[in-house]
């Protein structure tokens, strides 16, 4: 038996195509969960099937003992498509936040004893282990398993106060994402990211930018972070890097990557040639194709969409987000997410609940117009079910 950590949802799938799951019985869905924001490119894109099988005849696993053609060649990619200079592989979004505390640490206690505090956002996510979980400004995941780090600080996402009060000598790092995704798709606001970086210059901290979920095409651009004006000095990716092989990063620039020197982390599988030369192979279908202006347009059609067709139901609060990463908000008065979920089932439809009573629409990034569409139709043939 498996842990009962996760609640699952009675279907067990076999065979995926594009944005299509196919069940054990042979029923075929429309996926707009994507793995959690994992599968950009939907499932069984060809390219990624031929690099998984290529780089599998030739090496999966040789350790960080040595170099590898597959994590020299993403590293050059993700330097180049972005404002960073290194990169660290880790297996997962978790495990990139825990090396990015890591090193904030580690900066700041270089500068002073006491330089250890870290800033993070109420209705945060960063992962599950103790370090992560200290910043995840949620208290239902946190409450069984006090005491966490110490000297970490919550302020309110995008309260500007509160972050200039909470930042002091002390801070080593302040943590965010800029789009809050697992708490309800919540958008960090432009003066907020500024006062942010702006603080992080005056107090030598380190900006840290959680794009798990926000990186890699899903906001219509590679990284978040470029619609933001400004640069945070480390960024964890993980999520959609792999094309649903399991990897993480975090990136960093200038003094971030001046802090780490040998034997500060490390990672038995981390930047393996394998799951590196599918990331690669992944990058280079979105950076060079035109997936990303596709994301930005059907992104845009769908915000429409969903706003005209969903503003007669009761339930239906509003709608937002940037690109492919859509949340829509329903009053939980009038009906729950989860239900939702549940009865979008019937119709064939697969997407995610969020916090704050959020159904968050996360079509691969290779989702047709049509396709969209046809979600949209169902959520909504689901919704007049439910409302009546
Ligand atoms: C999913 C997610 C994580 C955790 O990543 P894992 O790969 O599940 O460890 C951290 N931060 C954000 C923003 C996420 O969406």
């Amino acid at each position: 038996m498996l842990l009962p950590v996760y609640r699952r949802l009675p279907l067990t799938f076999v065979s995926g195509e594009g944005s299509w799951l196919y069940d054990d019985k042979g029923e075929k869905y429309l996926d707009f969960v994507s793995g959690v924001a994992v599968n950009a490119l939907g499932h069984s894109h060809p390219k990624i099937i031929q690099a998984i099988q290529s780089q599998a005849e030739n090496l999966i696993h040789v350790s960080n003992l040595f170099h590898n053609e597959g994590e020299w060649k993403l590293t050059q990619q993700l330097i180049d498509q972005s404002d960073f200079d290194h990169v660290f592989y880790t297996n997962s979004g978790t495990e990139s936040i825990e090396f990015a505390l890591k090193i904030a640490r580690k900066h700041g206690r270089s500068l002073h004893k006491d330089k250890t505090e870290i800033i993070f956002m109420e209705n945060s996510f960063h992962g599950r282990t103790f370090g992560a979980l200290s910043v995840t400004g949620q208290e239902k995941y946190q409450a069984e398993f006090h005491p966490l780090l110490p000297n970490v600080k919550m302020v309110p996402f995008n309260d500007i106060e509160a972050l200039e009060c909470a930042v002091s000598d002390r801070t080593c790092a302040i943590i965010m994402e800029p789009i809050q995704g697992e708490s309800g798709v919540n958008l960090a606001h432009q003066e907020f990211v500024l006062k942010a970086r702006e603080l992080c210059d005056d107090y030598d901290a380190f900006l840290i930018f959680d794009e798990i979920q926000t990186g890699i095409g899903r906001t219509g651009t590679l990284f978040m972070y470029q619609q933001l004006n400004v640069i945070p000095d480390i960024m964890a990716l993980a999520k959609a890097l792999g094309g649903g092989m399991p990897i993480g990063a975090i990136l960093t620039r200038q003094a971030a990557s001046y802090a780490v020197s040998y034997g500060d982390h490390g990672s038995t599988y981390g930047g393996n040639p394998l799951v590196c030369t599918v990331a690669s192979t992944l990058i280079t279908e979105i950076t060079e194709s035109a997936i990303m202006t596709h994301v930005a347009e059907v992104g845009a059609f769908a915000k429409t969409e969903i706003q005209k067709r969903f503003q007669a139901f009761d339930s239906f609060v509003e709608v937002r987000g940037v690109g492919l990463m859509i949340g829509i908000v329903f009053d939980e008065s009038k009906i729950l997410n989860t239900e939702i979920v549940h009865a979008a089932l019937q119709e064939k439809l697969l997407v995610i609940s969020g916090g704050n009573n959020i159904i968050r629409f996360y079509p691969p990034l290779i989702a047709t117009q049509d396709e969209i569409l046809d979600g949209i139709i169902r959520l909504e043939k689901t919704l007049k079910r439910l409302e009546k």
